[in-house]
């Protein structure tokens, strides 16, 4: 069998290298292992509030130093698509800073003067004035694009109703469904490849959700990494019709640059429980806490 080389890595953010504004153990070392072995990296997030800059600076809270262009998120990768499908277009946003810089960056114009699209993300101040305007843009023929499909999302509080949920809402104002382009659109992990100038073949993804980071990367043509750290415990997996190509506790078990297909994971992991804090309610962005659905509950664009 041909050796195969890891290259870069695909690594989801919440679950994976921290939990909120805390770094899970482990995290800082493999990345500094990716820095000493000069691979590449990016890290993802379906996140659409924060700016680049913004994440790199919460994630140095953390004590993570990565830099703002090793972070992919979905407003970027929205930009992105949105930059491909129609160059200099024109977008009515509704959303944060991390969505209206990135559309800004690529050359879009914010408009809400019969815009080409209208671009849904994440915010904590939804307006009813501003999800009214979208409906009826919408209507009115703009074509419905949302970041990410995540029904709802954490809080220190608890649950938050999150970019699927109000998606839903304008959908059943207007009959229009978006095209969600964060994970688990592989489109997401695509465009981070391209982004890095990276292989699929020579990639690896790891993420602690089989419904987004796990099908993604599969259907990007990756190896993947599940790892037990976030919100998916070992007993969930086999419910799923996919499985990764590895299974890790957490990131802290995972060697740097070795071939995940010799890791000898799978039974290890499999006879060990979830992991403390596991489910973990507050350390995955956007996702529903409650059981671990498959991949066809999940909305798709
Ligand atoms: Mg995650």
């Amino acid at each position: 069998m041909a050796e195969h080389l890891i290259e870069n890595y695909l690594i989801d953010m919440d679950g994976v290298l921290v939990h909120e504004e805390h770094p899970i153990p482990g995290a800082d070392a493999f990345l500094a292992g990716i820095g000493e072995a000069g691979l590449g990296f990016l890290v993802l997030t379906n996140n659409s509030i924060y700016t680049a800059r913004d994440l790199s600076a919460r994630l140095a809270g953390a004590g993570l130093t990565i830099p703002p262009e090793r972070i992919w998120t979905s407003a970027l990768a929205t930009a992105l698509f949105l930059h491909t499908q129609r160059p200099r277009g024109s977008a009515y946003v509704v959303g944060e800073a991390g969505l209206t810089t990135a559309l800004h960056d690529i050359g879009y114009v914010l408009s809400d003067r019969s815009p080409d699209y209208v671009v849904l993300g994440e915010t904590r101040t939804y307006s009813f004035e501003a999800i009214t305007k979208a409906v009826r843009l919408v209507r009115d023929g703009a074509r419905f694009i949302a970041t990410n499909p995540d029904p709802t999302g954490p809080s220190v509080e608890g649950l938050l109703p999150a970019t699927g949920a109000v998606a839903a809402m304008i959908t059943r104002a207007t009959g229009v469904t978006p095209y969600f382009v964060g994970k688990p659109n592989p489109l997401m992990m695509r465009s981070a490849l391209n982004t890095l100038s990276a292989h699929s073949e020579t990639t690896v993804v790891i993420g602690d959700r089989m419904d987004t980071d796990v099908v993604a990367g599969l259907e990007a043509g990756m190896d993947t990494v599940l790892v037990l750290s976030g919100i998916t415990s070992i007993t969930d997996v086999d419910r799923f019709p996919y499985r990764p190509t590895a299974i890790v506790d957490s990131i802290a078990q995972l060697p740097v640059g070795r071939d995940v297909r010799t890791l000898d994971s799978m039974p290890t992991a499999a006879v060990r429980p979830a992991p403390a804090g596991a489910p973990d309610r507050t350390g995955t962005h956007g996702r529903s806490p409650g059981p671990v659905h498959t991949s066809g509950s999940t909305t798709r664009g």
